[in-house]
């Protein structure tokens, strides 16, 4: 492992610390991800509004620093040794949302949850699936975030964008979705806000169809336990979490993770559990897939840091 350079991350806060007011050093990520899992960022900065995002992107890619993004850390798997350089948090306080009828501009650090519920109220249909998706609606574009046979680019129409050559609105054809993927996966720009088109209907419908599938979700998946949401993509015409069910790896543990005996695609900490552990589980899981299937599986979660 790499040692921390206190004196360079201080010299790093110092200058970020001019740009955003709230800058960390040696911040543990595990606080900043929903596997409670993560070492520590060399710097952590937290913009809480979109100038102090603009500025500090600004600044990394003048300055050419490294950096890594975090939305609200629900797809991430963060390694034990964290992650040297920058990492920029875009969640909770870049959270404010601008209704105008059915177009909405959402910040891109706004939980998917509590925009789906605020849309439900309003009677505006199209996001009840994001009610139980952990995750702020910035990192939901780049993952295109999906559950109940939806998922957002069916109601995204634009993102605005800071990125290395300036600042940019993307329309929605610019961001080539795919199955829990999209272009910005593929790029350094970073996501601001996004502009969603839902369709007005009758808020009790609304409403009853959120709460339903979020309901199902609790009785299906172990929303109770820190994890990464799926860890798996689910193979062309399976399900990832079948595989893993009936190849007998439910309930397998290493250190503090376990296959979830509920849900076979979910990896839950169970208390204490490091990125080394989920590593290797996901290595035992993918081994009895493959042996029993032949089908390899593929990470969904992404890993962040030095692994
Ligand atoms: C209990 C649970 C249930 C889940 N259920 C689902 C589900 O049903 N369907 C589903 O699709 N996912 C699900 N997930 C996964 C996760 O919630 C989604 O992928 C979510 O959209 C990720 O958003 P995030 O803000 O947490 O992104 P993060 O995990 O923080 O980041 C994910 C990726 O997006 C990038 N990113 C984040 N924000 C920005 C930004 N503003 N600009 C540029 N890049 C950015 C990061 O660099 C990283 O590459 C679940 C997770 C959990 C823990």
């Amino acid at each position: 492992m790499r040692a921390v350079d206190p004196a360079r991350a201080d010299r790093l806060a110092r200058v970020l610390r001019g740009l955003c007011r709230d800058v960390r050093c040696g911040e543990p990520l595990r606080r900043h991800t929903t596997f409670r899992i993560g070492g520590p960022a060399d710097v952590l900065v937290v913009p809480r509004t979109a100038d102090e995002l603009r500025a500090v992107m600004t600044w990394l890619y003048a300055s050419a620093e490294p950096f890594v993004v975090l939305g609200r850390g629900s797809n991430v798997l963060v390694s034990d040794r964290g992650v040297r350089g920058v990492v920029v948090k875009v969640g909770g306080g870049l959270d404010r949302v601008r209704w105008n009828g059915p177009r909405v501009v959402a910040e891109a650090g706004s939980g998917l949850p509590r925009l789906s519920f605020r849309a439900a109220r309003r009677g505006l249909s199209g996001l009840e699936f994001a009610a139980g998706i952990p995750g702020s609606v910035g990192g939901g574009v780049v993952m295109n975030a999906g559950a109940h046979g939806h998922s957002l680019q069916e109601v995204v129409r634009a993102v605005r964008v800071v990125a290395p050559w300036g600042e940019a609105t993307w329309p929605a054809q610019a961001l080539e979705f795919g199955y829990r993927t999209s272009r910005l996966q593929r790029t350094s720009a970073v996501v601001v806000e996004v502009e969603l088109e839902l369709s007005p209907a009758p808020v009790e419908e609304v409403l009853e169809r959120t709460r339903r599938w979020l309901q199902q979700r609790g009785a299906t998946q172990p929303v109770r336990l820190p994890s990464s949401g799926c860890i798996f993509r689910n193979p062309p015409g399976d399900a990832a979490g079948r595989l893993v069910e009936l190849s007998g790896a439910k309930g397998m543990r290493e250190g503090g993770v376990e296959v979830s005996p509920l849900h076979g695609n979910y990896v839950v900490n169970t208390g204490g559990g490091r990125a080394e552990d989920v590593l290797r589980l996901v290595e035992r899981v993918r081994e009895r897939v493959r042996r029993t299937f032949g089908v390899e599986l593929e990470l969904e979660v992404q890993l962040v840091g030095e692994f």
